[in-house]
């Protein structure tokens, strides 16, 4: 009996990274991302702990062997809308959104200056826009264009179609549904931010000048604060650790990664902008196994002040104006208030939802491991808030526990 593949819901690094895995120890796999690229969440950071490397230096090396692997077979901008049967032998019906861009595109950008259509670009958090045809990043995979579909006028507009000199336009397109026969499940379906505009008191919304953490890995800070800052002055940016987390009206639990995540920026804008000051605003600095390294830097740093007290407000005085932000100084057993060029909100993770009738979710939304039937296996941030490393190491490992299914199947 030919063997069934194993079935991956999201395409992040726990998804790409079991892939990969799996593949290459003889399995054919389906990997099902709903986004037009794969790289998740990774792909949207400037740099990352603890190497502080560029997403590229994970991310292209698995793409590399995803391309030297006829086994894996990816269907981007897909759901999976249902999984009926048993451990070794379940039924997928997978829906696959219109593809408007085929894989003939050469990503030459011909398309982009003739398209009328303007949109916030999700990948950098709204912070810049795309046209509605768009390469997502340059190191996108697959590297070729896409459109979205939301905002494209198609049968009123077409230039894009006209100007294509690859036949790999087309604005017909339609969804398709389809079902596949697989042995097993592997769940890696990630994490989005913490909506920060429900924290109304740290202002998020209510000017440029304060950013969430996701924002800010997108954010080019060396030309920012060169338009912002009079010559000759320091900007001074401060960091809300914590902001909805470990907070019962919130999130009640800890993201696990937002303090790696602000002294790397510390760090990272340190080196952007040289003459910058930062204050860190914490609970407690929870920073585990080679993170700590940055920590260290940190403490080094005579630019960066880390303050533990938690941020209980803050506010732009006038529109283009400073951050007033409204603190705590717990050591020192004092209220106190500064003023910034930006505040930087640490928000934590919460999980994506799959909406499939075998995953049950915990208190927090995040997936009942236990609960899950046989054949079923959750990966990285769809079970619990992890760094990279982490999510990694659990996608191997449930690739070894999906090849004992697949191989009793297949002995059957
Ligand atoms: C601001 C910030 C900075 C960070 N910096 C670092 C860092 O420097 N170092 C570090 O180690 N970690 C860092 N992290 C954590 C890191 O982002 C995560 O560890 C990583 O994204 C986990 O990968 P993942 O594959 O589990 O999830 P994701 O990256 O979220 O990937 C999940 C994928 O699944 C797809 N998906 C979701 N639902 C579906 C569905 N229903 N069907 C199909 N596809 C679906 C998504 O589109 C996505 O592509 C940071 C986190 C934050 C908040």
């Amino acid at each position: 009996m030919r063997t069934k593949p194993l079935l991956i819901i999201g395409g992040g690094i726990s998804g790409i990274t079991a892939a990969v895995e799996a593949a290459e120890a003889g399995m054919e796999v389906i990997l099902v991302e709903k986004q037009p690229y794969l790289g998740g969440r990774v792909s949207r950071l400037n740099r990352y702990f603890p190497k502080l490397c560029p997403p590229q230096c994970g991310l292209e090396i698995n793409y590399r062997r995803i391309r030297n692997n006829m086994r894996i077979h990816i269907l981007i901008s897909s759901c999976v809308e249902e999984i009926t049967g048993i451990k070794g032998n379940f039924s997928v019906k997978i829906r696959k959104s219109a593809q408007y861009v085929n894989d003939l595109c050469t990503a030459c950008g011909e398309c982009v200056p003739v398209c009328p259509v303007e949109r916030p670009d999700e990948l950098f958090y709204g912070t810049r826009r795309t046209k509605a045809i768009y390469i997502p990043d340059e190191i996108t995979f697959p590297f070729r264009y896409t459109i979205d579909g939301e905002v494209c006028l198609k049968d009123n507009c077409s230039e894009c179609l006209k100007i294509c000199k690859y036949q790999a336009i087309n604005l017909d397109a339609r969804p398709e549904i389809f079902t596949r026969e697989i042995s097993a499940v592997i769940l890696a379906t990630g994490w989005r931010p913490y909506d920060a505009r429900l924290i109304p008191e740290l202002g998020f919304g209510t000017g440029d000048r304060i950013v969430t953490n996701v924002q800010l890995e997108k954010l080019d800070v060396r030309n920012l604060f060169k338009s912002v800052r009079p010559e000759g002055s320091y900007p001074v940016i401060a960091f809300a650790q914590c902001a909805g987390s470990r907070d019962r009206n919130h999130l009640p639990y800890c993201s696990g990664v937002c303090c790696g995540t602000t002294l790397k920026q510390a760090l990272m804008i340190r080196e952007q902008v040289p003459e910058s000051r930062m204050r860190i605003f914490y609970i407690d600095l929870r920073v585990q196994g080679r993170n700590e390294d940055v920590l260290t830097r940190v403490q080094a740093d005579p630019n960066i002040e880390l303050v533990k007290g938690k941020v209980a407000g803050a506010t732009i005085q006038h529109p283009g104006g400073l951050v007033e932000v409204e603190t705590e100084d717990i050591l020192s057993n004092r209220k106190i208030r500064i003023t910034a060029d930006m505040l930087v909100l640490a928000t934590g993770m919460v999980p994506e939802q799959l909406g499939l009738e075998q995953v049950r979710t915990l208190n927090n939304g995040y997936i009942d491991a236990s609960s899950l039937p046989d054949g079923f296996f959750a990966v990285g941030n769809a079970v619990h808030p992890a760094d990279v490393s982490t999510s990694v190491k659990e996608a191997t490992a449930a690739v070894l526990r999906g090849l004992q299914v697949v191989r009793l199947a297949d002995r059957r």
